[in-house]
């Protein structure tokens, strides 16, 4: 090795030692006969004296040094004079007194700042990632998420799981997304599909009697990107037989709590973790994803609110529409460009208005529609949504689901704004039953809520062949901090059932063989009870390390348009490389809109 200590080690308990450090040069500076560097490596930053009376050659050379040098020093380990001593630093009782410097790599001067605090823009920072993450906070990030993955593998490896790798070249896997085609040169014409995630090779796993299997799983998804989305993003995933849907939940809650309280300094507020049906989760929070780190629940006003006046509300709950309300605790006296903010946020949420009522601290109230409510109306109102003197009231009058959208959207702007959410507070709670079917309106047919492989509840199951939108499923989504991070089922182990949702959502009996003939197949040979689920690795670790976004928490990431700025990825190829392929590109095709997320 070229260094005997890391530049985070060296304590008094080592003056006198002589040292050897490599690492870069995170400050230089100089004073007098001295120079002064910071040696920074993975685990630290350790202060180099270079005195020019001593050491001429040393120092000589140090004046040439500059910020992200990398550099080795040897030395001597001596205790600071106590004036000197940097009580933030864990190294910073002592300093090593050069006695021989070596350059081993001189740096241009990085277009990122790595030992200050000024952030980059995150085009710089994605061009030059190999900079970017040789930032305190990005090492952090990542040592971080390495230490979740070990924790996982050890807390699974203990209860009788077994790691087992599945192909990324693989056939089209239905997650809801648009798939990543790879073609073959050996099968003309043809295509492997990346997965979007390895649920039926896990599926099989269960059919082939490994009973515990997970993997740290990459899975590919060509959707349009959001702040929490990547083309290509890292999943906990995992399979049990023999099991119900408790296990899975306790497992899995287990697992969080643990790893919360073990690796992460985040407080885990709730245990057990509070159970939401789907219905239960829309109707008080308006998103089967509700940041319960806070209340702000939503009321149902459109009984009351039928009987006033107000035709944009009247004609709403005529039309089979919702009007629901949220309270804005002591925003009373919002101005009308507060006011106008939040109706942004709900214009964008696709709402056509929001609709507010003050209730001024006096009692007195304001708003547009007091006009169109008798007193005893307004009353009613006011009692139901439990507004006192200093709120305000907000509603919106739409479909049941824009309602919610836009809803949902002001709650959570709302507690930022109130301060409500305290960031070291990691909040999980489960949401159960959802419907097996959604309703595709464009297609006239229905779509899986999870995925097709998901079971209906076994009491649901006739339900199938009368009323199939009443159907509940035995689907489990894990929630933390308004953010899904997990997500499974008990699936379908019985052929006739499986083939009875292939045709529901429109696959008929030689769609779903030539699809999913492997696993339709497997199921006659011994497939047992079997579910899982998956967990989002990015954004738990984002939770955990308080980042905004998985860019921060995933070593090499893409931009919102899907592109590796630093390899520029993705890029044309050679000539040969497409004729090889079998593939001719034809460029004047406009290119297909975004996928269905999942
Ligand atoms: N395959 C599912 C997903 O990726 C998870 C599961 O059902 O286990 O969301």
């Amino acid at each position: 090795m070229l260094k005997t200590h890391t530049c985070g080690e060296l304590r008094t308990g080592h003056a006198g030692q002589r040292v050897t450090l490599a690492g870069w040069v995170n400050r230089r500076r100089e004073h007098g006969g001295l120079i002064f560097i910071d040696l920074r490596d993975r685990w630290g930053i350790t202060q180099v004296v270079v005195d020019a009376s001593r050491t001429p050659e040393a120092h000589a050379l140090a004046l040439r040094v500059r910020g992200e040098y990398v550099l080795q020093v040897e030395g001597v380990v001596q205790v600071r004079a106590p004036e000197a001593v940097n009580p933030d630093m864990p190294t910073g009782e002592i300093e090593v007194q050069a006695e021989r410097i070596t350059i081993l790599n001189p740096a241009r001067t990085p277009p990122i700042e790595i030992a200050g605090e000024h952030e980059a823009n995150e085009e710089v920072r994605m061009r030059y990632r190999y900079l970017d993450l040789r930032r305190a906070r990005m090492q952090r990030n990542l040592i971080l998420r390495h230490q979740v993955t070990l924790y996982i593998r050890n807390f699974l490896s203990e209860r009788g799981f077994v790691e087992i790798e599945t192909p990324i070249l693989f056939k089209s896997t239905p997650e809801g997304a648009r798939d990543y085609l790879v073609p073959s040169r050996l099968h003309p014409g043809k295509f492997y599909a990346l997965p979007q995630s390895p649920q039926q090779l896990k599926q099989l796993l269960m059919v082939a009697g490994y009973e515990r299997y997970f993997q740290i799983a990459r899975c590919f998804r060509d959707e349009d990107q959001r702040g929490d989305r990547q083309p290509e993003f890292t999943q906990l995933d995992l399979e049990m037989s023999f099991v119900e849907r408790e296990d899975i939940l306790n497992l899995i809650e287990e697992l969080m709590t643990r790893l919360i309280e073990d690796v992460s300094d985040k407080r885990l507020v709730t245990r057990p973790f509070p159970r939401l049906s789907y219905a239960e989760a829309l109707e008080r929070f308006g998103t089967d994803r509700p940041d319960v780190r806070f209340g702000l629940e939503l009321t149902d006003v459109s009984d009351i609110v039928a009987r006033s006046e107000f035709r944009v509300f009247t004609g709403t709950v005529e039309a089979g529409g919702k009007v629901r309300a949220l309270v804005a605790p002591g925003c009373a006296e919002y101005s009308r460009r507060q006011i106008g903010e939040l109706e942004d946020i709900a214009r964008d949420a696709g709402a056509k208005g929001l609709a507010t009522v003050a209730v001024r601290a006096d009692g007195t109230l304001r708003s547009p529609l007091a006009k169109f409510f008798s007193e005893d109306v307004m009353a009613e109102l006011i009692a139901a949504v439990e507004a006192t003197p200093g709120d305000l009231i907000l509603m919106v009058a739409d479909t049941p689901s824009l309602v919610n959208e836009a809803l949902s959207a002001l709650r959570v702007e709302l507690a930022r704004r109130l301060n409500l959410v305290d960031p070291d507070e990691m909040s999980f709670c489960w949401i159960l039953d959802f419907p097996l079917f959604e309703w595709n309106e464009e297609e006239n047919r229905w779509d899986p809520s999870h995925h097709m492989f998901t079971s209906p509840r076994p009491e649901d199951t006739p339900l199938l062949d009368t009323d199939p939108g009443a159907v509940l499923s035995q689907q489990y989504d894990l929630v933390c901090n308004g953010y899904e991070v997990a997500g499974g089922s008990i699936r379908i182990h019985n052929r006739e059932i499986q083939e009875k949702v292939f045709a529901l959502i429109g696959l008929d009996v030689e769609d779903a063989r030539e699809r999913f003939g492997h696993l339709l197949d497997a199921f006659e040979y011994g497939a047992p009870p079997h579910g899982g689920i998956a967990a989002g690795l990015d954004r738990l670790v984002m939770l955990m390390a308080g980042e905004p976004n998985i860019r921060e928490v995933i070593a090499f990431p893409k931009t919102q348009r899907a592109a590796d700025l630093m390899a520029s990825a993705p890029s044309e190829v050679d000539p040969e490389q497409l004729e090889e392929l079998h593939i001719c590109i034809c460029l004047d095709k406009k290119p297909a809109g975004s996928g269905k997320g999942s």
